[in-house]
């Protein structure tokens, strides 16, 4: 066996092919997306960052390649019955590909959003609070089973056959953990009437404000014509029963005008017709009404719990497992230290450890009964990093992308330590990183680029990282860059007021945002940072929030149809050829017919992701052919939608094709740094930097005043961060207030104003600990980012 693959130990690059190829994972002539015949070796049991800028082909590489493949193998081990029932993806695009071994892809796809998924249940802390509770809790409550709140009770009534012959009636009971109140959502949905009608007019009059309900159609005739109440009465002027009649009547047959009808009041019609609708395929004024018109709260039978009765009552010392699972992690993992009962140490040790491991990764601050769907992309992804801590599969292939998003340089350290344990215990570690303080850490080293879409693709540099540095790759250039305060600071022009925000942790925050000027909101992960900022501005300022979040729509969007680009192109196409713009839409009328422009056929299978083949009459292009005939500046519309945005920048300014509105679109999404992204790429593609990006560009012209960032260097390289920082002035020199929270300590250096939250996260965190220039807070140093920051500039 060689030891070469130990690049640091001898301190010297050496040529990886020199090891033996099962200490190695194989690429060769990899061509997926924008890869141009990729031939690496990467060492197995090492941990491997793979750089480069934004669009360079990391993911193309890491995810769509080498996960995608070690996925599609594993699918082809099942047998061919089940592999019937399975998506079958087709092989990626590379010559050879082996030494692989299971990859396990910890990604920041958040969690879905299964109203009963917790961090208790995706990790397996609530199954082991479960089973100690069921041992040592007093009084005896029954199995696990009787603490789960995904658990019903039920009780059915059947007879046996006895011994004689004769029938004997029994009754069974499955004693479950499930809130009955509220099926162990733990809140429960109402409508808020105030969004129902207008109470000051009479039905007559149109009081409803509901959609489908106005402008004397059949639903609002139904109660105008029910005789219940005075359709010319002022709901307002309703007696009790009046108004119980309106919202709440059971069903009622009644004719009206000579049909036959079924009167029921305005909640448990609209309950039935719109809440128990998919909120996804709702048209977008239905979907806004009932995000208006409903409101959650508590469920007053558990208090917020989930849980049953009994389930509640047994308790170990004084704490319930409602208690427990709505403590702090890092506090409920001091209970369990103090938990002495030697029947069940085993299990009382792989609770600690679960425990111990989100205190480990940051996430102390959590609480086991957080909805899985609320979490961040980044805690997303670190929760699922403690299912893989625990485990005790090694040789596997981990891989991440960008783990320390959401994360201070404070917590960064800390991950660090996590990722070379999981390398420890003998597994391959591959990370798409930015940050250079985990670049730092790595075994070795992949460099993709030069540049973004066709102007990378290639390895520019692989090797240990301080051959990187003397490398002169974009990234060997940038990795030690330090960014330097500013000479002068912006002056406000005006501040935003906030009093008394108690948003999750924040304990009754005053603080004045300044208006006009730059503003960087930091503080460690769990701080309060998100609280403060979308739990706290008032929306009236005309916010402009710009944040990672999926876009609402589907497969058939893409940054032309979001922009709004599309319209500009298809009216320059409709012109050129004298044809309807219409045709130029594959959402519309030129839409290919079989597939009916999506390009692609999906097949969706019950509890399986759906797949999808390219669609073979019109090669996924997604037009009909007789669309493609038609040209502008000698391309057809397929053709157009298959450009970076770089090159339908130059396109839309020549002669033939100029347009000048597709043109001020394009412009905004290079500023963005989206140049590479081809204008057809479905949404679905995106990350959540380049969808925050593209929302960024698609906002940049709006009215609005104040503009909120989410880390928005996500997914940015080294040189792109600069880029970013002339964007965020132009802003603000365009008048408009950009409140930025981040971690990037380029971005800190670059503010005109920071507020720091902290000290630490979660009851630790909550308050301002500084605010005022980043000058002021090096020099006070009185933070956790004033120390590092001070470290970062060089102080
Ligand atoms: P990175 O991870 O380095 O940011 P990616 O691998 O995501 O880069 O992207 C490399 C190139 O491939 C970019 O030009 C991107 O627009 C393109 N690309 C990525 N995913 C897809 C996809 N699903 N369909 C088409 N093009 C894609
Ligand atoms: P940051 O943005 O600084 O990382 P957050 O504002 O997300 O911090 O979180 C602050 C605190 O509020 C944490 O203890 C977190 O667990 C809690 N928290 C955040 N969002 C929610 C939520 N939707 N439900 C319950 N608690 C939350
Ligand atoms: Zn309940
Ligand atoms: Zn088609």
């Amino acid at each position: 066996m060689s030891t070469s693959t130990d690049a640091r130990a001898d301190g010297q690059a050496r040529a990886p092919h020199i090891a033996d190829s099962h200490e190695m994972i194989r690429v060769h002539g990899a061509r997926v997306n924008n890869l141009q015949g990729v031939d690496i070796e990467i060492p197995k049991r090492r941990l491997t960052v793979f750089t480069g800028v934004s669009g360079s082909g990391k993911s193309s590489l890491v995810f769509d390649t080498i996960a995608a493949e070690s996925q599609r193998l594993i699918n082809e081990t099942y047998s061919a019955f089940l592999q019937g029932f399975m998506p079958s993806p087709a092989r990626p695009e590379v010559d050879v590909l082996d030494g692989l071994t299971t990859v396990i892809s910890v990604d920041q796809q958040r969690m879905g959003a299964d109203p009963r998924s917790t961090v208790g249940t995706v990790t397996d802390a609530n199954a082991m609070l479960r089973i100690l509770f069921s041992r040592l809790g007093k009084p005896h409550a029954g199995p696990p089973g009787a603490f789960a709140f995904n658990v019903p009770s039920v009780s059915a009534a059947g007879a046996i056959t006895v011994g004689n012959g004769k029938k004997e009636k029994v009754t069974f009971h499955k004693v479950g953990g499930m809130c009955p109140g509220c099926e162990g959502r733990g809140t429960v949905s109402d409508l808020d009437p105030a969004q129902l009608y207008d109470d000051t007019k009479s039905v007559n009059e149109g009081a409803f404000t509901i959609p489908g309900y106005t402008g004397g159609g059949w639903n609002s005739r139904l109660y105008a014509e029910s005789g219940f109440f005075d359709p010319d009465k002022p709901i307002r002027e309703f007696t009790e029963r009046e108004l119980r009649d309106l919202l709440h009547r059971e069903p009622t047959r009644m004719k009206i005008a000579g049909i036959n009808m079924t009167y029921e009041g305005l909640v448990p019609r609209i309950r039935k017709s719109m809440l128990a609708k998919d909120k996804e395929a709702m048209q977008s004024h239905v979907r806004a009404f009932v995000e208006r018109a409903v409101t959650f709260t508590p469920c007053p039978e558990c208090d917020g719990t989930r849980l049953a009765a009994h389930a509640r009552s047994a308790t170990i010392g004084e704490v319930s497992i409602a208690d427990a699972c709505r403590m702090e992690i890092r506090d409920l993992a001091d209970w369990v230290r103090n938990v002495q009962e030697p029947s069940v140490s085993p299990l009382l040790t792989a609770l600690r450890q679960t425990l111990d491991s989100f205190v480990e990764i940051g996430l102390g601050y959590l609480s086991l009964d957080r909805p899985a769907g609320t979490l961040s992309g980044g805690e997303a992804q670190r929760v699922k990093m403690i299912r893989h801590l625990g485990s005790s599969l090694t040789d596997v292939t981990y891989v991440f992308d960008e783990p320390t998003a959401g994360l201070h340089p404070h917590d960064i350290r800390r991950m660090n330590e996590l990722l070379l344990r999981l390398r420890d215990k003998g597994n391959t570690v591959l990370v798409v990183e930015h940050k250079p303080e985990v670049i730092e850490i790595a075994d070795h080293v992949v460099d993709l680029g030069p540049g973004a879409g066709t102007g990378g693709g290639t390895v520019c540099f692989e090797g240990p990282v301080d051959a990187l540095r003397g490398s002169d790759t974009v990234t060997g250039r940038h990795l030690d860059d330090r960014a330097a305060l500013k000479g002068a600071v912006r002056e406000p022009d005006g501040v935003l007021e906030i009093r008394g925000a108690q948003a999750n942790n924040l304990r009754d925050v005053d603080v004045d945002l300044p208006l006009g000027v730059l503003t960087v909101i930091t503080g460690v992960a769990g701080s309060g940072k998100s609280s403060l900022v979308h739990g706290s501005i008032p929306e009236e300022l005309g916010v402009v929030s710009v944040d990672q979040s999926p876009i609402r729509g589907s497969r058939r969007s893409n940054p032309a149809t979001y922009t709004g680009l599309l319209d500009p192109i298809r009216k320059a196409f409709a012109k050129a050829n004298g044809v309807k713009p219409a045709l130029f839409s594959a959402n519309s009328e030129g839409a290919c017919p079989t597939c009916n422009g999506a390009g692609v056929i999906y097949t969706d299978l019950a509890m399986m992701a759906g797949v999808a083949s390219t669609c073979e009459d019109c090669e996924g292009r997604r037009f009909d052919a007789a669309v493609l005939e038609y040209h502008l500046g000698g391309r057809d519309i397929a053709e157009v939608l298959a450009m970076p945005v770089a090159e339908a920048l130059a396109f839309f300014a020549e002669r033939e094709a100029r347009t000048p509105a597709a043109h001020k679109i394009l412009e905004r999404l290079a500023d963005v740094g989206l140049g590479y992204l081809t204008l057809g790429q479905p949404l679905t593609t995106l990350s959540g930097g380049e969808r925050q990006r593209l929302k960024l560009a698609t906002h940049m012209a709006d009215k609005g005043g104040v503009y909120v960032l989410d880390e928005p260097t996500t997914g940015l390289h080294l040189a792109d961060v600069e880029q970013l920082l002339g964007l965020l002035d132009r802003l603000v020199d365009s008048g408009k207030s950009v409140i930025v929270i981040e971690h990037h300590q380029a971005v800190m250096a670059h503010a005109d104003w920071i507020v720091d939250l902290g000290p630490g996260a979660g009851h630790d965190g909550g308050r301002v600990v500084f605010e005022g220039t980043p000058a002021d807070l090096i020099a006070a140093r009185s933070t956790v980012t004033g120390e590092h920051l001070a470290a970062y500039v060089g102080e």
